[in-house]
Parts: structure tokens; C-alpha cells; sequence
């Protein structure tokens, strides 16, 4: 009957020639049958305000930010015309269901549904699975619009996915070729997966680094769905997966939660039957790491999913796959259509116990940790302020005195005095639980197998004292700390260096061309100690600029940096300031390796790291090209985690040997330490794990996934034993917490500087196999190898793993400005 009625909407359109104003098919709209072509983003994206114009009073579109490409970002709202008219009630009723909001909500009776598509742009079906989802939510299923509101997020990686859907249109042979060996299922690096910044943005729901994630957050903490849905795609072999979930899952998980996972995921099985469609649910995916599409909504009430279809960017339009099944995107498309109708149908079937359940969710006086305080260098604090904001966590400041609780420093019991610069994190308020997520000390995990890493412990990343209570500690409101103050004339100024804050500073300086110093040594003047790394910027040094104290004042301004002015150069306790000790800061031309050999990941986060957080200028070599790159005019080159193999061959590898003898510095990362350790010349040495009991290899086949995370490590905290008496290691403290990503380990340097070890095997947090521990103690973590003029420096640890392990990056700052300051000029 509906699609009668259609047809003669349809045909009246023509008539009228005004067909903006009627509801369109996407392939009606498009002029191709959905499927048989990948449509760009912006296509996505008109489709979606065609259909809002076609039915305003059913579809409202919002949109929600733009990437860094430019692309727009948008939501489409789409329910029943009351519940549209209604919007703004519905959205505040739910928010006082939660508590978020005060007062008491009116009515509860209808479900809210968000649908998030195509996170992973190489995942092309998902966005294509939206518009008819669409569609068919308006046409087929309009019934259940009477008491849910969709929201429907059609492409939450615009970037990604154009860069898939470009690639593969100017690749594609015509009729597409099945053939899984043809050019068109082999995308080039970095692949369409990850956004802009190469990003992975299914990492980054906690973290909110990236500019997609910070624009949703905002209208997903307005909103807070009941039901969220993240569409993915697996390789071309599997079949489709859907809810429940794997084991793990995070403690706080409610059974309400599992258990409408399992409702859901019966539906879905309904449908799935009757075609006859393969599907496996309860494996692989897990609900841990809380970053992701699932875990994320799942911490904050929701039920989160993940949904992964088989195929992938190297299925294009049709591919032969393993089985001898050719898959089609039309095909792909259509089973990411069934289940999410199908979720849209069972949020709509029990819309009132989704809300009576979401409710009891926000209930947190039961948590065992009441709160948890910090306390530190301020700009870690507010920092860590800047993270608890996006996420609308509310914080209080301490009132002096002492707490006991555990001790993060320690790994046990202790007391810790705070004051009210200290921060306060409550437990009892409606996120109670992303805060026990993201603060306790130490994540319970009932099943090792995970896939993603296992700590993230907050104190830990941001480099803060912290104290996890089971008692409410006594808080005020946060208080603000006093302004900055404006200099006057002085022989010279001091910076502290502590923090990232500091380096952004740095950097701002020397892109004004001022002429900074930093110490190698800890000193006094004007009665204030300043500890090594601290920044001087004097008088003399700087009269080259007009106006010298103008400008200073306006970058102390910018950047809210606390200054100390001095009056001479005569030192309380030396060194004074004209010292060899205190040495120039270098502008620095740095290089990184990117493409063919870097991961994408690593690459993406120092390409991120320097333009959008330092603020400071850096050049990008692909590795194609590193042969024919004339190295003499930069002082660093940084190199991505990767696999080097061919890229560093006897040539390449000689031609950065005689740079860095000349005076360059090699900075390497993780992987890419491969590269030099056991080589010629080098007193870096892969440790090998000398556990290989073969002998008593009796592990049943069943057991060989169990057996094999013994020796993993997925991501755990341990403490490092830090040289803060090196330029890499300015600003930190003897200890410093490190996340150790893998069970990779290296012998101390032999000759060089250790500048960060493992001195135990202590886990502060996370899983790390028992067979993997014995062979980390005395490793090298950070470390330094002189050759001629240069260094290589060594990052044993990703210091810029997804860029949120906060405390790390000032690693990087040193590793690039104050290590072996005696860089060639250009
Ligand atoms: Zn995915």
C-alpha cells in the first residue's frame, strides 16, 4: 500500500517538475541503483537534505561541524511529526531522566535511537546502508517513528571515506573486476580508513583529539541516546556480526545491557534466518578499551554496538572472495539496512523500559571509589579539566588537608595532602561510571583476550598524583587561579618547563623569532630556583625585535604562561645566565618519514603533533623519495613507528648515517627501532625472550589463543626509572608511567645515555602475559646514541599512541630542541 502510494507521489513529481518537494528513493535521487556505485560524500549529504525537504515535519537536519578537509558534518533527526515539533521536550526529558538536567521529566515514553555510519571510510557500505535506512524509515517502517526518534550520523569520517570512494572510482574497471588480485582491491597507503590526520576516529571517543569527535561530543552529551550503533566492515571472508558482544565486558556494564544486547541481536537473527544470511555474534568484539563507537555509549547509558558487515576497502562493487561467493556492495548494503531497521524496531517495541532502564543507569551512589583527586603541575590540571569539559564531567577543587585512599604513585594504600589547587572528581553524579572508566587505577578484566589495549588509567596519561578514595573528600566549587600578570623592564624572564603548555609557548617564541636559552643545569636568581629545562629569554639576546616587551607580553597573554622576571645575570647559585650551561635553543628544521614502510597511525600522530597541538612547522618525506631527499637541510627526521625493510636499504641507511655523523638527530619510534638495533655501529640491542620452553609444548589446540597472550602485552602501565638529568628528560621527575604497547624490549645502551628504563616489572595497570614480564626488567625505555656530531634517539615507547598519553609528549619537545644542542648550522 505504501509503495503504491509512492509510485503516484512519484509520478506527480514529474508531472509538476518539482521534485525537490517529493520523497525520493536514494536511487531515484542519485540516478543509479543504490550500490552499484559509491557515492560521494557530498552526494551522502544532499541526498539527506533532499529527504528533509521533501519531509519537514518527519526529518530535521543539523549541521554538527566540518572536517579538516571541509566536509560537512551532519545529523539527521527523524521521527514522527509530533515527536519533530516536540524535539527540544523530548531531548530535555531525557537529560532529566539521567539527572543531567534538573527537574522531573514530563514524559519518557519515547526511545532515542543514534546511528552512526561509516567511522572507518574504507568501510564504504555504511553510508549508502543510511540513505536507504532513511528512506525506508519514512516509507516501509513509519509506523515505528510514533514513539522513537533516529538520529542518523550518515558519515562520521567524511575525509576517510573520500579518499576510499575517490581512489577507488579513478581505479575501478568497468564492469568492476571480481578479480581479488586487480588494482582496484588494493588500496595504497594510508588507505581510507582513518580521517585527515590519519586518525583512527574509532579510538578516539574518549581522547576527543580529533576535531570529528570534539564537534559530535557536543551534540552527543546533548542528546545521550538510548541506543547507539556503530556500522563497521570486516574482511571479505567473514560474514556479518552483530550484538551481543564479547567478552570481555567492562564490570560496570549493567545486565539490562547485556541482556537488550541479546534482544537485539535475536532480531537481528530473525531477519537474518529468513534469507538465509551467515552471521556470528558474542566473538571478537569485546566491551572494554573505552573508546570506541560501543564502549563509549555504553559507559554513558547506552546500549553501544558495533555492527560489522564483511568486506572492506578491498571489496569495491564485487570481489570473489575465499569461499567462492561474490560480494557486492549491494549486498553489503542491504544486510547494514535490515539491522538497523531491526534495532530501530526493537527500541521501538520497548521504548518505556529502555527509558526506565536508562534512568536507573545514572544511579551511582553504589561505586566503590567516591572520589578520585589529583593534584600536580597546573597545566597538567587543567589540561585534564580540558578532557573532563568535553565530556560535561562536573570537577570541585580540594580543601587543604589530607586524604588516604589508593595511591596511584605506589600501587597501594597511602595518604597524599591536597589543597585547593588539587582537583576533586566526584563519582556520585550521572557519570559516575566514565569516570570509574577512565580514572580507576586498575581496569577489571574477566577475559585477557581483548582487542585493544588495557589501560588508559587517566592520572597515569596526564602525568598527575593521584588519589582513588572510598570516602566523598571534602571540595569546593573549582575556584579560578589568579591572572597573569604584565612584565615590565628586566634584565631577563624565566619560564618553567613542565608541561606542553610550555612547549606551545616555545614554539610561538621561535616562530617570532626570539632568541630563547634553556638550562642544563638548575639555578637561582630573584630567589626562585628554576629547574633544568627552564627557558630564559633576555633582554640582549633579543634586540633584533622592535618591540621586544610588547610582543612578549602579548605571547604571555596567548598562552597564560607564568613568567619570573630577573634582574641580573649574576646568578644566586650558578649557573648565571651568560653560562655555557645555558645554551640557545636552535630553531630546528624537522623531518618526518611518511608513506609506503611508516604505519599510517604513527605517522598521523606526529603529523598531528606538531601542526595542530606544538604549533610548529614540519616537513614530510615520503619514503619513495628519501633516496633522492637532500637531508643537509633539515636538523631532525623523525621516523614513524613502521617496517623499514626496504625503505632503509644499504644506501638509505648509509646516507642518514653520514647525516646524523655530520650533525644530524634520527628520532625513532617503536618500531622503527628495528631498523638499527643488532646493526653495525650501534649499541642499540634487541632483547630476545628466553622463554622458549618448547619442551613441554603440550597445549591443546583448543587453548592455543589462551596460551599465546602469555606472552602478550595489550597495553599496560608500568613505572620508569627517568634521567632527568638529560636534555630528554627536562621537566620530568624521577618517575614516570609509561604505556608500554607491546612486548618489545631492548638492552640497555651500552654506550649512551639511558635516559628511561624499566627498572622493574611491576604492572600498574592493564594485562601484560606472564611469560612476557621476565623479559622487560632492565630494558630501555627513552635513550640516546651519540655518532660523530648527531644522535639517534631512541622511543622505545609511542609517546604519541593515539595522542592521549598527555605526559609523554614533552619526551618528544626535549628529544627535538634540547637534545645534543650542538646541531650543525644551515
Ligand atoms: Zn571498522
Amino acid at each position: 500500500m505504501q509503495k503504491l502510494l509512492l509510485v503516484v507521489l512519484v509520478a506527480f513529481g514529474c508531472l509538476t517538475l518539482t521534485s525537490a518537494q517529493n520523497l525520493q528513493s536514494p536511487s531515484t535521487f542519485l540516478g543509479y541503483d543504490i550500490g552499484t556505485q559509491f557515492s560521494r560524500h557530498h552526494q551522502v549529504v544532499d541526498y539527506f537534505k533532499s529527504v528533509a525537504e521533501a519531509v519537514p515535519n518527519n526529518v530535521k537536519i543539523e549541521q554538527y561541524g566540518t572536517t579538516n578537509e571541509r566536509r560537512a558534518l551532519i545529523l539527521a533527526y527523524i521521527s514522527s511529526e509530533e515527536n519533530i515539533k516536540n524535539l527540544e521536550t523530548i531531548c530535555e526529558n531525557n537529560l532529566k531522566n539521567t539527572g543531567l538536567l534538573e527537574g522531573n521529566p514530563t514524559n519518557t515514553d519515547v526511545a532515542i535511537v543514534w546511528l552512526s555510519y561509516n567511522v572507518h571510510g574504507n568501510e564504504a557500505s555504511s553510508s549508502e546502508a543510511a540513505m536507504l535506512t532513511l528512506y525506508k524509515l519514512l516509507t516501509e517502517r513509519k509506523d515505528l517513528l510514533e514513539n522513537t526518534v533516529v538520529i542518523i550520523d550518515p558519515g562520521i569520517n567524511p575525509d576517510g571515506r573520500d579518499r576510499y570512494v575517490n581512489w577507488y572510482n579513478e581505479t575501478k574497471s568497468t564492469p568492476y573486476d571480481i578479480d581479488q588480485q586487480a588494482s582496484e582491491h588494493k588500496e595504497p597507503w594510508p588507505g581510507g580508513r582513518p580521517n585527515h590526520y590519519l586518525f583512527d576516529l574509532n579510538r578516539d571517543w574518549a581522547w576527543v583529539t580529533q576535531i570529528e569527535t570534539q564537534e559530535r561530543l557536543k551534540v552527543y552529551n546533548k542528546w545521550m541516546p538510548h541506543i547507539h550503533v556503530d556500522f563497521h566492515e570486516q574482511g571479505p571472508n567473514e560474514p556479518y556480526y552483530f550484538a551481543p558482544a564479547a567478552e570481555p565486558f567492562h564490570e560496570i556494564i549493567s545486565d539490562w545491557q547485556r541482556d537488550f544486547q541479546t534482544l537485539i541481536g535475536k532480531n537481528h537473527a530473525k531477519y537474518f534466518d529468513a534469507e538465509g544470511w551467515l552471521f556470528f555474534t558474542r566473538e571478537r568484539f569485546d566491551l572494554f578499551y573505552p573508546s570506541y563507537g560501543d564502549t563509549y555509549p555504553t559507559y554513558m547509558g547506552a546500549i553501544g554496538m558495533t555492527y560489522e558487515q564483511g568486506g572492506h576497502g578491498m571489496s569495491g562493487l564485487g570481489i570473489l572472495n575465499d569461499e567462492g561467493h561474490v560480494l557486492t556492495l549491494v549486498e553489503r548494503l542491504t544486510h547494514h539496512t535490515v539491522t538497523g531497521l531491526s534495532t530501530v524496531e526493537m527500541a521501538s517495541k520497548n521504548a518505556k523500559q529502555l527509558n526506565t532502564e536508562f534512568a536507573k543507569f545514572f544511579d551511582n551512589s553504589d561505586l566503590k571509589y567516591k572520589s578520585y583527586v589529583v593534584k600536580g603541575n597546573q597545566d597538567k590540571i587543567n589540561s585534564l579539566k580540558n578532557l573532563l569539559n568535553k565530556h560535561e564531567i562536573k570537577f570541585e577543587n580540594a580543601n587543604n588537608g589530607k586524604v588516604s585512599g589508593y595511591d596511584y604513585t605506589n600501587g597501594k594504600q597511602g595518604t597524599m595532602s591536597v589543597d585547593n589547587n588539587s582537583l576533586v572528581i566526584h563519582t556520585n553524579q550521572p557519570k559516575g561510571k566514565m569516570i570509574k572508566v577512565l580514572f580507576e587505577p586498575n581496569a577489571k578484566l574477566n577475559d585477557s583476550l581483548t582487542y585493544d589495549i588495557t589501560a588508559w588509567s587517566v592520572p597515569y596519561a596526564y602525568g598527575l598524583d593521584a588519589l582513588a578514595s572510598t570516602s566523598k573528600v571534602s571540595s569546593t566549587k573549582t575556584y579560578e587561579g589568579k591572572m597573569p600578570t604584565v612584565l615590565s623592564k628586566a634584565y631577563g624572564y624565566v619560564s618553567k618547563w613542565n608541561s606542553l603548555k610550555d612547549a606551545q609557548f616555545l614554539a610561538d617564541l621561535l616562530k617570532h623569532d626570539f632568541k630563547v636559552r634553556f638550562t642544563e643545569k638548575p639555578f637561582s636568581s630573584n630567589g626562585e630556583k628554576f629547574d633544568r629545562g627552564s627557558l630564559i629569554i633576555t633582554q640582549g639576546d633579543n634586540k633584533q625585535l622592535e618591540d621586544f616587551l610588547g610582543l612578549l607580553n602579548q605571547l604571555k597573554q596567548k598562552h597564560k604562561q607564568d613568567l619570573t622576571q630577573i634582574n641580573s645575570g649574576f646568578s644566586q647559585t650558578t649557573p648565571d645566565i651568560g653560562s655555557p650551561d645555558i645554551k640557545l635553543v636552535n630553531k630546528q628544521n624537522v623531518a618526518v618519514l611518511s608513506g609506503e614502510g611508516t604505519s599510517s597511525l604513527s605517522y598521523g600522530e606526529i603529523w598531528h603533533f606538531f601542526e595542530q597541538q606544538l604549533h610548529y612547522p614540519l616537513t614530510s618525506i615520503n619514503t619513495d623519495n628519501l633516496s633522492r631527499t637532500n637531508l643537509s637541510k633539515y636538523n631532525v627526521l623523525i621516523i614513524p613507528n613502521g617496517y623499514y625493510g626496504s625503505v632503509l636499504n644499504d644506501t638509505n641507511m648509509q646516507k642518514i648515517k653520514d647525516w646524523v655523523q655530520a650533525g644530524g638527530k634520527v628520532i625513532a619510534i617503536d618500531g622503527a627501532l628495528r631498523s638499527f638495533a643488532g646493526k653495525d655501529g650501534f649499541s642499540l640491542k634487541y632483547k630476545s625472550s628466553d622463554n622458549n620452553n618448547s619442551n613441554d609444548n603440550l597445549t591443546p589446540y583448543a587453548e592455543r589463543e589462551r596460551e599465546y597472550t602469555n606472552n602478550l602485552i595489550t597495553g599496560a602501565i608500568f613505572k620508569t626509572k627517568i634521567d632527568n638529568t638529560h636534555p630528554m628528560a627536562f621537566g620530568y621527575s624521577k618517575d614516570y608511567f609509561t604505556l608500554k604497547l607491546g612486548s618489545s624490549a631492548y638492552d640497555l645502551l651500552g654506550s649512551g645515555y639511558n635516559v628511561g628504563h624499566l627498572a622493574d616489572t611491576k604492572v600498574y595497570s592493564g594485562f601484560a602475559g606472564k611469560d612476557a614480564l621476565p623479559n622487560l626488567e632492565n630494558t630501555l625505555v627513552f635513550g640516546e646514541e651519540r655518532k660523530g656530531s648527531g644522535s639517534f634517539i631512541y622511543f622505545v615507547d609511542n609517546t604519541l599512541f593515539r595522542s592521549f598519553w598527555e605526559n609523554g609528549k614533552l619526551f618528544l619537545v626535549n628529544a627535538v630542541f634540547f637534545v645534543n644542542n650542538n646541531a650543525y648550522e644551515l
